[in-house]
């Protein structure tokens, strides 16, 4: 089925481009990313009264053939899971091994990114600055602030998601909070998947 995509503009500001997002949009809950968190025996406990939203996506995923492009906003809330921050789970482009853009809107954070072999890279991200992320490598982003980090994301559209990974392996970093802020740890729990 061909998809055409007529020309359109998006308010790119951080506090009103809901209300013209041309995309459907979802939210992740703290039952739904339980898993992912480091201190697990903290998400059942917050999970024993509440079940907060992490994170809220707005999506436009377009599959037309050709040289259309997808593209999103992610708002992660200010929040932690025992000393973790929340962050987007995080995942591995599987097909096509497409790049991603990442253009932080407001707030404050730390991409975490990594390859399947386990080397690590530690971006910071602040607002009106540009992270390129190579298909290849796993990316998460942290919310290291106290209010809601807001990024836009483009991407080439028939990308797979891959999320199961993450499931098993974990992230070689934990972004903790600290006496002096944010603190970029090993995980302990980490193992790269060839092992
Ligand atoms: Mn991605």
């Amino acid at each position: 089925m061909t998809q055409t995509i007529n020309p359109f503009t998006l308010s790119l500001n951080p506090e009103a481009f809901q209300k013209t997002f041309p995309g459907s949009s979802s939210q992740r809950r703290l039952s739904t990313l339980k898993n992912y968190f480091s201190d697990v025996t903290a998400a059942d406990s917050i999970l024993k009264k509440d079940d907060p939203v992490v994170y809220e996506m707005w999506e436009m995923e377009n599959e037309a053939p050709g040289r259309c492009l997808s593209f999103g906003i992610t708002r992660i809330l200010p929040g932690k899971v025992g000393k973790e921050y929340y962050f987007s789970r995080g995942h591995f482009h599987t097909a096509g091994d497409g790049d991603e853009l990442s253009i932080i809107l407001s707030g404050r954070g730390i991409l975490l990114m990594h390859s399947m072999d386990g080397k690590s890279e530690t971006m910071d991200m602040s607002p009106g600055q540009m992270c390129y992320v190579p298909g290849r490598m796993a990316h998460r982003v942290v919310n290291t602030g106290n209010e809601a980090l807001v990024f836009f994301c483009i991407w080439p559209p028939k990308i797979d998601h891959d999320y199961e990974t993450i499931v098993r392996t974990g992230f070689p970093k934990l972004v903790l909070s600290g006496i002096n802020g944010p603190q970029v740890v090993e995980n302990p729990s980490y193992h790269p998947i060839n092992r």
